[in-house]
């Protein structure tokens, strides 16, 4: 065992099954040069989201929550026939995500959707429910904290039996069981929210998973919708 302090990300995890990496390295640098945060998911977390598409075989997915496009890029190349609707409120993370998109290729098979999450997806939804939109097949949700119930609760109104719904940062350095937090900090009160309704909510199967990544010790929540 080494120590995680030991253990630099770039030389294992990161390094392992990449692909598109001179591709993906172009996005975050762009991201970087157009002063965007430096929050996307690391390559092997975004690897992973990516996996479980392919698991799915995820036609059409839906991310709320872009940045610059990095975690879309993962999400878009599930396959090569994959479509993905990704809503990001910030113009300028807007404007990024689509230059990076066109960059990567990817450009006609993602729509990215400028505005406020909690207002776009009753519309979305809408538009399923009038037959205008097909549903998802899988969902990654990656934007505020405070917000994740309305975006899950959406999300599982606007999937197909057996699609994955996926929400990062819900473990948090552990901060969502201390007890300092847990009362007062609203991100860990939203989060220990979040995880108590998709527990006992009877359209999905769930779990959370731990994860010690470059970042963070952070993890993810993790949704089946039943059939
Ligand atoms: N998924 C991205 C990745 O891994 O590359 C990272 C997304 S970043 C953690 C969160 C993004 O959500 C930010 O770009 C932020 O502007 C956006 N966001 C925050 N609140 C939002 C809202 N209410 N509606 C849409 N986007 C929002």
């Amino acid at each position: 065992w080494v120590s995680v302090d030991e253990w630099t990300f770039e030389q294992t995890h990161n390094r392992i099954a990449i692909p598109s990496k001179e591709v993906l390295a172009k996005a975050f640098k762009h991201q970087e040069e157009s002063g965007l945060p430096d929050i996307s998911v690391s390559p092997s977390q975004g690897k992973y989201i990516q996996l479980q598409a392919k698991i799915t075989n995820a036609q059409h997915i839906l991310e709320v929550g872009t940045l610059g496009g990095y975690s879309t890029i993962f999400l878009a190349n599930a396959s090569p026939t994959t479509r993905v609707t990704s809503i990001e409120s910030l113009s300028l993370h807007v404007q990024v995500a689509r230059e990076n998109l066109e960059m990567a290729g990817l450009a006609d098979r993602v729509e990215v959707i400028q505005g406020d999450a909690v207002a776009i997806l009753p519309a979305l939804l809408k538009d399923i429910e009038n037959s205008q939109r097909e549903k998802f097949d899988f969902v990654f949700i990656d934007a505020d904290k405070l917000n994740n119930w309305v975006y899950f609760d959406h999300a599982a109104n606007m999937t197909r039996p057996g699609a994955c719904i996926i929400v990062d940062n819900v473990v948090r350095r552990g901060a969502i069981i201390d007890p300092k937090l847990i009362d007062t900090d609203e991100t860990v009160i939203k989060i220990r929210e979040l995880i108590e309704r998709v527990g006992d909510d009877s359209r999905v199967d769930s779990t959370v998973l731990q994860m010690v990544g470059d970042k963070n010790y952070d993890g993810m929540l993790i949704a089946v919708v039943g059939r």
